[in-house]
């Protein structure tokens, strides 16, 4: 059955569409859901005109079991349909040898690797091996832990299986608890990675990073603004229905919208996306600030416990000072002023002894 005119999909090289318009943007939904959903979005995002690659995630690997897993191979047939009306090359997440037979006997354009796979070197050279000798662009996401190396090394592994089209993406780093952010963007290592491959193009994945759909333009923007290569965003036509990450994913109108606010012209800035995005890194910040004085804390209750054990008195002038001469030389050699963190540091000191005080007159009391 003929359904709409056929598009070329002759792809182009990575490397000439940042030649050719100074970015590579992947979007698409999370998950590949049905057909209309991979239709639909695809349609939209051609329309739009600025996207390079469908994403679509066949295969879904979710930290919790039963959380919905994607809809397996039959997803390719959608994706191939999109392709077909569209013409946009499509990508998905290899994260086993069996994907990436699936996903090349299918007939994907790129494929790239997830976050959860990229923390296991054994996965890693599993799928480089499989792929040794095809052409086909590969996308390295950042493992979950803020690990250079290990970023680097699973890179490094398809570079010497050949692969010539190779990227990384920068999806933000797992979190201590519960923030602002899905993800800690800890631009440093992007930049640290760019610095030890200065040839690797690199693009940021903002929706895994903000996991809320209105943080994810600041992202973004900030990725815009550090000269990253382009973007690769979760786009959805109905974001609420979608069965895996619901919460973080754009519609195609807002997306276009975003892209607008962006990237219209090289070099545009906004600087109300900026300043709120720098907003939610000082958030961010205060949220750890606030975690690692309330892990101090706990600790002081069970020393307070151990110097009554002891005997010891809760004020330890030698200890004390060996604590303000070390963090001292640390502020210094971060570049921070001395006189501010000794302050800072007397009221943490302050407050750690009158808990002490606290705890010991407690238990004398019991
Ligand atoms: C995804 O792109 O949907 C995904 C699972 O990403 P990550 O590997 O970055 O968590
Ligand atoms: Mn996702």
């Amino acid at each position: 059955m003929k359904t709409e005119v056929k598009v070329s999909t002759k792809q182009k090289r990575i490397s000439n569409i940042l030649e050719e318009t100074g970015r590579l943007i992947i979007a698409g939904p999370c998950s590949a859901e049905s057909q209309e959903q991979v239709i639909e979005t695809a349609k939209a995002l051609a329309a739009d005109g600025r996207v390079h690659y469908l994403r679509a995630g066949i295969w879904k690997p979710r930290t919790s079991p039963g959380s919905f897993e994607g809809v397996g191979t039959i997803g390719f047939k959608w994706l191939n349909m999109a392709k077909a009306i569209t013409g946009l090359p499509v990508a998905t997440e290899v994260g086993s040898e069996r994907h990436v037979y699936e996903a090349l006997k299918h007939g994907v354009d790129m494929l790239w690797i997830g976050a959860r796979t990229v923390s296991n070197p054994f996965t890693i050279q599993e799928i480089a091996d499989a792929i040794r000798g095809v052409d086909i662009p590969i996308m390295v996401k950042n493992p979950l832990s803020p690990d250079i190396n290990l970023w680097e090394g699973a890179i490094n592994r398809f570079a010497r299986a050949g692969v010539s089209q190779l990227g990384a993406v920068h999806r933000g780093f797992t979190l201590s608890g519960e923030s602002i952010l899905r993800n800690n963007p800890s631009w440093n290592i992007p930049q640290l990675l760019q610095e030890r491959m200065p040839e690797l193009p690199i693009i940021c994945d903002p929706s895994h990073i903000a996991g809320k759909n209105h943080l994810v333009s600041p992202i973004a923007q900030r990725a815009m603004e550090m000269g990253f290569n382009g973007l690769m965003v979760e786009v959805h036509p109905n974001p609420q229905q979608a069965l895996s990450d619901a919460a973080q994913q754009l519609t195609p109108l807002s997306f276009a919208n975003m892209l607008n606010r962006l990237i219209s012209e090289p070099g545009y800035s906004n600087p109300d996306e900026l300043l709120s995005e720098l907003r939610l890194e000082i958030d961010l910040i205060d949220d750890e600030l606030i975690r690692a004085i309330a892990n101090r804390m706990n600790l002081v209750k069970h020393i307070a416990e151990a110097k009554k054990l002891s005997n010891t008195d809760v004020i330890q002038p030698s200890r004390w000072e060996s604590i303000l001469q070390r963090i001292g030389q640390l502020a210094s050699d971060q570049g921070l002023r001395p006189s501010f963190v000794r302050k800072l540091f007397n009221s943490i000191h302050k407050e750690s002894c009158a808990f002490q005080q606290d705890q010991i007159l407690q238990s004398a009391v019991k």
